[in-house]
């Protein structure tokens, strides 16, 4: 059924960068074998999903959407789609994104666009996509993605899906190629938050990664507290951010409609005040590209992926070979990357980026004495057109309210609110909350479908 949806939808979608037919089949086949035998069967099994291609699996090419890895066969499977198949799921293929990761529009993917299913001529949001777009169109029910900066939680907004971006550390990053390593994190995309309750429980039942030294064992059953009573609990609200600029009236209001859904429901609302939030983009955007320059050093036309061809010597292979195979994007995060480390300009950015982020989650940590989650907007506004956001510094700002979570590692969810009053298309509210209290997260956000 799901390859037919692909196949029905794809012309329109294109959210994959490559369909796994084989594979799907062949883990479709196990499914059934076990089931002929009399087996039990796992807890997803024969459920689709679709993988974001910054994620190696071995039998097809991790592309990252870029170029330089175009023809990159996976030589070994990420622990986060491996937990995913040994859960029963039917790995559908890997889904586009923007290059290496880099943007919030699924518009820098070196080889075609994702159009967002709800309006063809809209972008799906990114960088993950493809994989909430191969979601919302009802190709497959589960997906994967990786949020360094939102790359999560603002796709699954635009699209109308649950994204869950789950503290730095729940979910194991091997395999998985880096963009900024203190910052990515894996989580699914479903249509409901069980769904993606059942993902989370594949993804961490087998607790810490010995091959992920940052990865931490939260096993524990996503599903059990879902539906408890959210009465008591106290719901956060940042009055700057409901006043942000560029907040679009229909966003706001659904976020506020959410607030009144929550204390409806018993929770109390309370005013917290972050005071260096405002900081969070421009720290973002320093400690970011620095990490992401060092980690995108090792694509120098030797090791791996695109190798330009006649070069006369090795520096010009090497710098050929990032020329031609990087885009502008790519290239424009690892210059200003490579600027902001070198000497006499580091003290200036990376450090006053790395104190900001120390502010940023202390701030949040005394926010969290108070309440228990933090009710905001995921993206400020709903899905827009392709080429709308030209100038990157705009579309950077379009992060706002996905960033700083990053930034102090904690956990957040985009829930959808329906459709927007002025553009009928998806509106949504994201929950954020202290770490590691991420199944609790899932008991709000279930609060308000
Ligand atoms: N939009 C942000 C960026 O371009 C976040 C991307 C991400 O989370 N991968 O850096």
């Amino acid at each position: 059924a799901s390859l037919a949806a692909i196949e029905a939808r794809e012309d329109g979608v294109q959210a994959f960068l490559q369909v796994a037919p084989e594979l799907a089949l062949e883990a479709a086949a196990r499914v059934d074998a076990d089931r002929a035998a009399g087996k039990p069967l796992p807890p997803l099994a024969g459920v689709p999903l679709a993988i974001k291609d910054n994620m190696n699996l071995v039998g097809t090419r991790t592309t990252c959407a870029s170029r330089m890895l175009g023809d990159y066969q996976s030589v070994y499977t990420a622990t986060c789609v491996q937990r995913m198949l040994d859960a029963g799921c039917l790995p559908m293929g890997k889904a586009n994104m923007d290059e290496f990761a880099f943007g919030s529009s699924t518009e820098s993917s070196a080889f075609h666009r994702t159009n967002n299913p709800w309006d063809t001529e809209r972008v799906p949001g990114g960088s993950s996509g493809g994989s909430a777009a191969a979601v919302a169109a009802g190709e497959v029910a589960l997906s994967l993605g990786s949020d360094t900066g939102g790359s999560i939680r603002q796709p699954a907004s635009l699209c109308g899906v649950v994204g869950f971006k789950p503290t730095y550390g729940a979910v194991s990053r091997y395999g998985v190629v880096a963009f900024g390593s203190s910052l990515d994190q894996v989580g699914p995309f479903g249509r409901t938050v069980e769904d993606v309750a059942l993902a989370m429980n594949a993804l961490t039942g087998a607790g810490h990664d010995p091959y992920d030294c940052t990865s931490q064992d939260c096993a524990v059953d996503f599903t059990e507290h879902l539906n408890d009573s959210i009465e008591g609990k106290r719901v956060g609200i940042i009055p700057a951010f409901m006043e942000a600029e560029g907040l679009t009236p229909e966003v706001k209001a659904a976020v506020q409609r959410a607030a009144q859904e929550l204390q409806n429901q018993g929770a109390e609302l309370v005013e917290v005040d972050l005071p260096h939030l405002d900081a969070a983009i421009a720290a973002y955007y320093v400690i970011g590209p620095a990490e992401a320059f060092s980690n995108l050093a090792r694509f120098d036309g030797i090791r791996y992926g695109y190798q330009e061809e006649g070069c006369a010597n090795l520096s010009d292979q090497s710098s050929l070979s990032r020329a031609h195979g990087f885009g502008a994007e790519a290239k424009r995060r690892q210059m200003l990357g490579a600027y902001l480390l070198s000497s006499g300009v580091y003290d200036k950015y990376y450090y006053a980026a790395q104190k900001a982020r120390t502010l940023i989650t202390q701030d949040y940590d005394a926010a969290y004495a108070k309440v228990d989650t933090i009710l905001m907007p995921a993206s400020p506004r709903t899905a827009f057109k392709f080429g709308e956001i030209s100038d990157p510094t705009q579309m950077y700002l379009s992060d706002l309210y996905t960033i700083s979570l990053n930034i102090c590692g904690n956990g957040g969810i985009s829930v959808p609110l329906g459709l927007g009053e002025d553009t009928q298309l998806p509106v949504s509210a994201q929950l954020v909350g202290p770490a590691f209290r991420d199944r609790q997260l899932l008991t709000f956000a279930r609060a308000l479908e």
